[in-house]
This record gives structure tokens, C-alpha cells and sequence, in this order.
């Protein structure tokens, strides 16, 4: 048994957010309200989730060497993540700037800035350390390559598709499972459709097992041919930001503790549930105790 239960390779970035009544057209200035600056990206949500739950969590990936990047670095080692393997990059923090409009229209430019100087030969690197990991985690805001050799070194690769980008079909074969919301699913199979019936044909695609996250339908899993529903408790939803991050989290944790796949998905869902009865996406995660009151 390593020192982690989880290692996550992935993005961090500064989520810039501000209210609007309405959204600027081209040329134009607004004046909007309630400016914040919240740590994300799908990397260190994902890490922040599973630490927070207890795992034992190290993050590899890039910041850059500014305000931004000590802010990430302050709320990651808040909660206890390894960043022995997070290197500062000479390229801003990776930005997320969310406009938010009066009925949570948002609209999001995502600048990824240090996260898209993270190369293959960094997880190469790092190979010890992943391969000492009974789980990785993966999203795809980093560069294609350096998810494929996280992949290919991992014990088990726990791929969150998001955003849906195309990928090769060898990092499909290597998840397990892949994990997608309604939406990737639908970019990914080109059409939208019953979430049973999506999870087969996603399987079909290569990976040994799939996972498709229903928001408060909470999740479908399919694993050796046969699809599961797993609920989500009912809760008062506040904000959904970065549900699928805090649940991706909580299944690798689950995952590495040895818990069949179902179960492990049944435990996340309950966290993603937890999570977006608070608003923010790091702020929102739960601890295990408050999973357990759901
Ligand atoms: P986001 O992009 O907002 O981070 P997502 O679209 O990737 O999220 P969702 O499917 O919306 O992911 O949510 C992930 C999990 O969180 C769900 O499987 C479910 O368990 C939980 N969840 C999300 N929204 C709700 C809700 N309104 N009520 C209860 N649980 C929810």
C-alpha cells in the first residue's frame, strides 16, 4: 500500500466570478456585482473532494507562480492534499472567468494558462508515485498526452470526460470507468438519449466499465454488460457547480478502498448530492461525517 489512495493528475485554476443582470455584448462594458475569486478546475475539485472525505490525496499538475497560484496552493493544503508533485510554471494560473447572469445563465472563458504546460514528461516523472496509487483520476483540462501516460502508468484509471473532447480509443480502454455527465454522453455518442441504453453503447466504445452522472436522477452505472440506477438522495439544490467534481472524487476514493463500483457510485452520489446544497464547487464539498447525516 502507498502513501495515497488517490492521485489526481489535472487542472487548478482561479474561478473569477461576478453577477450580472445582463451579459455584455462584444465591445461593450457592464457593470456587474459580488466579485470573488474561488479556487477550481476539475483537478483540484476533484482532489479537494476526495481529501476532504478523508482519502489520502496528491495532485499533480502546474500553476503559475503568482496570486493566483498561492491561493490554489493555500486551499488545496487546507485540506490536507499532497503538492510535492504540483510544480510552478513560468505562465499565469490557469483562469476560469464566470459571468453570472440573473437566472444562472453563465456564461464561462476558461484560459487554462500553467495547466496546458503540464507534459507527458511530467507524469513520466511522477511514475512512482502513480503507480503506487490503487486509484488515478483524470479529467481534460490538461493536455491530451499527459492524461494518456497517467492513464497507461495507473493501477486504475478513473476518467472524468469533461469537457468532451475526442480522445484515442486506448485511453478509453484504460478507464475504469469512464465518467460522464448527460451531455458528454450525448457529444460522445452524437445524440441524446435513455441514459441505459447510453451507458451500453458507451461501454461498447472500449472502456471496462462507464459511469453517467443524471444530476438529481443521480447516476446509471454498466460494468460486464449489465447497467445499474443508482439514486441520489433529495436534497434543496443551491448551486450544482462542480457536482460532477465532488462526485468523479468521492467514486475514485471509494474505488480504492476496494468497493465494487455500484456501491462506490452509490457513496458519490450521496456527495454530490451533499455539495450542491451550499453554493461555490471547493466551498460546497462535504465532509464524511456530513455524507453520513444525508
Ligand atoms: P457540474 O458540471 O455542475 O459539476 P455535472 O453535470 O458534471 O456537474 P451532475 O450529473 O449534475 O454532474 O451531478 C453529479 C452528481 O451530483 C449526481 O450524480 C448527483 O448524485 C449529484 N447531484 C447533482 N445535482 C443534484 C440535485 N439537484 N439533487 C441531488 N443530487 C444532485
Amino acid at each position: 500500500m502507498g502513501e495515497h489512495d488517490v492521485v489526481v493528475v489535472g487542472s487548478a485554476n482561479a474561478d473569477l466570478v461576478v453577477q450580472v443582470e445582463r451579459h455584455p455584448a462584444p465591445g461593450e462594458t457592464v457593470l456587474g456585482s459580488q466579485p470573488a475569486v474561488h479556487p477550481g478546475g476539475k483537478g483540484a475539485n476533484q482532489a479537494v473532494a476526495a481529501a476532504r472525505l478523508g482519502a489520502r490525496v496528491a495532485l499533480l499538475g502546474r500553476v503559475g507562480a503568482d496570486g493566483h497560484g498561492r491561493l490554489l496552493r493555500e486551499s488545496l493544503e487546507r485540506d490536507g492534499v499532497d503538492l510535492g508533485h504540483l510544480r510552478d510554471t513560468a505562465a499565469a494560473s490557469g483562469i476560469a472567468m464566470i459571468a453570472v447572469g440573473p437566472r444562472g445563465d453563465n456564461s464561462i472563458i476558461v484560459a487554462p494558462g500553467a495547466n496546458a504546460r503540464l507534459t507527458e514528461g511530467d507524469v513520466l516523472d511522477a511514475a512512482p508515485l502513480l503507480r503506487s496509487a490503487p486509484v488515478v483520476s483524470l479529467q481534460l483540462e490538461i493536455p491530451l498526452p499527459a492524461v494518456l501516460a497517467a492513464a497507461r502508468l495507473a493501477r486504475r484509471a478513473v476518467l472524468n470526460l469533461s469537457p468532451a473532447v475526442a480522445v484515442p480509443d486506448e485511453l478509453l480502454a484504460l478507464c475504469d470507468p469512464l465518467v460522464v455527465n448527460e451531455h458528454e454522453a450525448a457529444l460522445l455518442l452524437g445524440a441524446p438519449g435513455e441514459p441505459e441504453r447510453q451507458a451500453r453503447e458507451l461501454l461498447a466504445r472500449g472502456p471496462r466499465s462507464v459511469v453517467i452522472t443524471l444530476g438529481a436522477d443521480g447516476a446509471v452505472v454498466a460494468e460486464d454488460g449489465v447497467v445499474q440506477a443508482v439514486p441520489s438522495p433529495r436534497v434543496a439544490a443551491v448551486d450544482t457547480t462542480g457536482a460532477g467534481d465532488a462526485f468523479t472524487g468521492a467514486l475514485a476514493w471509494r474505488l480504492a478502498a476496494g468497493e465494487p463500483l455500484t456501491e462506490a457510485a452509490a457513496f458519490a452520489a450521496r456527495v454530490g448530492a451533499a455539495a450542491v446544497r451550499r453554493p461555490g464547487a471547493q466551498d460546497s464539498y462535504p465532509t464524511l461525517a456530513e455524507v453520513e447525516e444525508l
